[in-house]
Protein backbone atom coordinates (compact mmCIF):
# COMPACT_ATOMS: atom_id res chain seq x y z
CA UNK A 1 0.00 0.00 0.00
CA UNK A 2 1.85 3.76 -0.68
CA UNK A 3 1.08 6.27 1.84
CA UNK A 4 -1.61 8.15 -0.65
CA UNK A 5 -3.69 5.04 -1.10
CA UNK A 6 -7.01 4.58 1.40
CA UNK A 7 -7.10 1.97 4.29
CA UNK A 8 -9.09 -0.52 3.21
CA UNK A 9 -12.48 -0.58 4.65
CA UNK A 10 -13.48 -2.90 7.51
CA UNK A 11 -16.68 -4.79 7.91
CA UNK A 12 -17.34 -2.13 11.22
CA UNK A 13 -17.49 0.56 8.70
CA UNK A 14 -20.50 -1.54 6.28
CA UNK A 15 -22.56 -2.05 8.71
CA UNK A 16 -22.47 1.69 10.14
CA UNK A 17 -23.80 2.80 7.11
CA UNK A 18 -26.68 0.16 6.47
CA UNK A 19 -30.06 1.91 6.92
CA UNK A 20 -32.32 -0.15 9.10
CA UNK A 21 -35.79 0.61 8.00
CA UNK A 22 -38.48 -0.51 10.39
CA UNK A 23 -41.64 -2.18 8.75
CA UNK A 24 -40.69 -2.34 5.40
CA UNK A 25 -42.23 -3.97 2.76
CA UNK A 26 -44.48 -5.54 5.83
CA UNK A 27 -45.05 -4.83 9.03
CA UNK A 28 -42.20 -6.89 11.49
CA UNK A 29 -39.64 -6.38 8.82
CA UNK A 30 -36.57 -4.00 9.48
CA UNK A 31 -35.46 -4.07 6.17
CA UNK A 32 -31.55 -3.68 5.88
CA UNK A 33 -30.89 -0.74 3.38
CA UNK A 34 -28.06 -1.09 1.33
CA UNK A 35 -28.10 2.36 -0.68
CA UNK A 36 -25.95 4.04 1.84
CA UNK A 37 -23.29 1.70 1.21
CA UNK A 38 -23.87 2.01 -2.91
CA UNK A 39 -23.40 6.08 -2.34
CA UNK A 40 -20.39 6.21 -0.85
CA UNK A 41 -17.81 6.14 -3.25
CA UNK A 42 -15.25 3.97 -1.07
CA UNK A 43 -17.64 1.89 0.99
CA UNK A 44 -18.80 0.21 -2.12
CA UNK A 45 -15.65 -0.36 -3.70
CA UNK A 46 -14.56 -2.22 -0.17
CA UNK A 47 -17.87 -3.95 -0.05
CA UNK A 48 -16.69 -5.65 -3.43
CA UNK A 49 -13.35 -6.04 -1.96
CA UNK A 50 -14.83 -7.93 1.01
CA UNK A 51 -17.14 -9.92 -0.82
CA UNK A 52 -14.55 -11.38 -3.04
CA UNK A 53 -11.82 -11.83 -0.40
CA UNK A 54 -9.52 -14.69 -1.20
CA UNK A 55 -10.38 -14.51 -5.00
CA UNK A 56 -7.97 -13.55 -7.45
CA UNK A 57 -8.53 -12.92 -11.22
CA UNK A 58 -8.31 -16.28 -13.09
CA UNK A 59 -9.96 -17.77 -10.07
CA UNK A 60 -13.66 -17.44 -10.84
CA UNK A 61 -15.20 -17.91 -14.15
CA UNK A 62 -18.49 -16.85 -13.33
CA UNK A 63 -19.95 -14.65 -10.91
CA UNK A 64 -23.79 -14.99 -10.31
CA UNK A 65 -25.39 -12.25 -8.89
CA UNK A 66 -29.37 -13.10 -7.20
CA UNK A 67 -32.48 -10.21 -8.61
CA UNK A 68 -32.08 -7.47 -7.10
CA UNK A 69 -29.49 -5.86 -5.14
CA UNK A 70 -27.08 -9.17 -5.54
CA UNK A 71 -27.20 -7.90 -9.42
CA UNK A 72 -24.89 -4.57 -8.31
CA UNK A 73 -22.50 -6.63 -5.96
CA UNK A 74 -21.77 -9.69 -8.20
CA UNK A 75 -21.20 -6.89 -11.49
CA UNK A 76 -19.09 -5.15 -9.38
CA UNK A 77 -17.01 -8.21 -8.50
CA UNK A 78 -17.00 -9.94 -11.84
CA UNK A 79 -15.08 -6.54 -12.75
CA UNK A 80 -12.76 -6.81 -10.25
CA UNK A 81 -12.02 -10.91 -10.77
CA UNK A 82 -11.81 -10.21 -14.82
CA UNK A 83 -14.94 -13.28 -14.45
CA UNK A 84 -17.98 -13.20 -16.46
CA UNK A 85 -21.32 -12.00 -14.96
CA UNK A 86 -24.25 -14.25 -14.78
CA UNK A 87 -27.62 -12.89 -13.54
CA UNK A 88 -30.33 -15.13 -11.50
CA UNK A 89 -33.70 -12.72 -11.97
CA UNK A 90 -37.10 -13.38 -10.95
CA UNK A 91 -39.60 -15.62 -13.12
CA UNK A 92 -40.40 -13.57 -16.23
CA UNK A 93 -37.53 -11.12 -15.98
CA UNK A 94 -35.20 -12.88 -18.84
CA UNK A 95 -35.85 -12.69 -22.18
CA UNK A 96 -34.13 -16.05 -23.68
CA UNK A 97 -34.95 -20.27 -22.65
CA UNK A 98 -34.55 -20.34 -18.89
CA UNK A 99 -34.65 -23.27 -16.12
CA UNK A 100 -36.94 -22.23 -13.48
CA UNK A 101 -36.53 -23.01 -9.72
CA UNK A 102 -38.98 -22.45 -7.02
CA UNK A 103 -38.62 -21.88 -3.40
CA UNK A 104 -40.64 -21.31 -0.68
CA UNK A 105 -41.46 -18.23 1.55
CA UNK A 106 -43.03 -17.35 4.65
CA UNK A 107 -46.78 -17.77 3.17
CA UNK A 108 -46.75 -19.19 -0.85
CA UNK A 109 -43.48 -19.95 -2.92
CA UNK A 110 -41.16 -17.70 -5.10
CA UNK A 111 -39.54 -18.47 -8.49
CA UNK A 112 -36.52 -17.73 -10.20
CA UNK A 113 -35.04 -18.50 -13.08
CA UNK A 114 -31.30 -18.78 -15.37
CA UNK A 115 -30.53 -18.59 -18.75
CA UNK A 116 -30.34 -22.00 -19.55
CA UNK A 117 -26.86 -21.07 -21.58
CA UNK A 118 -25.22 -18.88 -18.86
CA UNK A 119 -23.00 -21.08 -17.42
CA UNK A 120 -20.61 -23.64 -19.50
CA UNK A 121 -20.20 -26.85 -17.37
CA UNK A 122 -17.59 -27.20 -14.91
CA UNK A 123 -17.05 -23.13 -14.76
CA UNK A 124 -15.90 -21.90 -11.11
CA UNK A 125 -19.08 -19.75 -10.30
CA UNK A 126 -19.08 -17.32 -7.04
CA UNK A 127 -22.37 -16.31 -6.02
CA UNK A 128 -23.52 -13.30 -4.62
CA UNK A 129 -26.41 -11.65 -2.82
CA UNK A 130 -26.87 -8.91 -0.77
CA UNK A 131 -28.58 -10.46 2.54
CA UNK A 132 -29.03 -14.11 3.72
CA UNK A 133 -31.98 -14.55 5.39
CA UNK A 134 -33.84 -18.03 5.47
CA UNK A 135 -31.52 -19.30 2.55
CA UNK A 136 -34.13 -20.19 0.79
CA UNK A 137 -33.20 -17.63 -2.42
CA UNK A 138 -29.85 -18.55 -2.40
CA UNK A 139 -30.44 -21.97 -2.43
CA UNK A 140 -32.61 -22.12 -5.48
CA UNK A 141 -29.40 -20.06 -7.05
CA UNK A 142 -27.50 -22.77 -5.88
CA UNK A 143 -29.59 -25.35 -7.59
CA UNK A 144 -29.56 -23.38 -10.56
CA UNK A 145 -26.23 -23.50 -11.09
CA UNK A 146 -25.55 -26.75 -10.18
CA UNK A 147 -28.20 -27.46 -12.82
CA UNK A 148 -25.67 -26.06 -15.56
CA UNK A 149 -23.34 -27.67 -14.16
CA UNK A 150 -21.69 -25.26 -12.55
CA UNK A 151 -19.02 -25.81 -9.88
CA UNK A 152 -19.99 -22.99 -6.71
CA UNK A 153 -16.38 -22.00 -5.15
CA UNK A 154 -18.37 -20.20 -2.41
CA UNK A 155 -21.83 -18.18 -1.60
CA UNK A 156 -20.71 -14.65 -0.43
CA UNK A 157 -23.61 -12.02 0.73
CA UNK A 158 -23.26 -8.45 2.24
CA UNK A 159 -25.10 -8.95 5.17
CA UNK A 160 -26.61 -12.10 7.17
CA UNK A 161 -29.32 -12.46 9.73
CA UNK A 162 -27.84 -15.14 11.12
CA UNK A 163 -30.81 -16.12 13.52
CA UNK A 164 -32.62 -17.20 10.73
CA UNK A 165 -29.96 -19.84 10.27
CA UNK A 166 -30.25 -19.66 6.31
CA UNK A 167 -26.84 -21.16 6.36
CA UNK A 168 -28.14 -24.63 7.15
CA UNK A 169 -29.49 -24.83 3.83
CA UNK A 170 -25.86 -23.80 2.38
CA UNK A 171 -24.20 -26.51 4.02
CA UNK A 172 -23.07 -27.78 0.58
CA UNK A 173 -20.98 -25.18 0.10
CA UNK A 174 -18.26 -22.69 1.90
CA UNK A 175 -20.56 -19.71 2.86
CA UNK A 176 -18.85 -16.12 4.03
CA UNK A 177 -20.81 -12.41 5.01
CA UNK A 178 -19.13 -9.44 5.54
CA UNK A 179 -21.82 -7.69 8.08
CA UNK A 180 -23.47 -10.40 10.45
CA UNK A 181 -26.33 -9.43 12.80
P1 LIG B 1 -34.08 -15.49 2.03
O1 LIG B 1 -34.45 -16.28 0.81
O2 LIG B 1 -35.08 -15.62 3.14
O3 LIG B 1 -32.66 -15.80 2.51
O4 LIG B 1 -34.14 -13.96 1.64
C1 LIG B 1 -33.06 -13.36 1.00
C2 LIG B 1 -33.52 -12.39 -0.06
O5 LIG B 1 -34.55 -11.52 0.41
C3 LIG B 1 -32.35 -11.52 -0.45
O6 LIG B 1 -32.33 -11.43 -1.87
C4 LIG B 1 -32.62 -10.19 0.20
O7 LIG B 1 -32.36 -9.13 -0.68
C5 LIG B 1 -34.08 -10.20 0.61
N1 LIG B 1 -34.29 -9.89 2.05
C6 LIG B 1 -34.78 -10.75 2.98
N2 LIG B 1 -34.87 -10.17 4.18
C7 LIG B 1 -34.42 -8.91 4.03
C8 LIG B 1 -34.23 -7.78 4.91
N3 LIG B 1 -34.54 -7.84 6.23
N4 LIG B 1 -33.72 -6.64 4.41
C9 LIG B 1 -33.39 -6.56 3.10
N5 LIG B 1 -33.53 -7.57 2.22
C10 LIG B 1 -34.04 -8.73 2.66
Amino acid sequence: MTPSSPAPVVASEIERAIRNVPDFPQPGIQFKDITPVLADARLFAGSIDLLTRGFQPGDVDMVVGIDARGLIFAAGAALKLNAGFVPVRKKGKLPYRTHEQNYALEYGTNTIAIHVDAIQPGARVLLIDDLLATGGTAAASAALVKKLGGQILAITFLIELSFLDGRQKLKDYPVHSVVVY
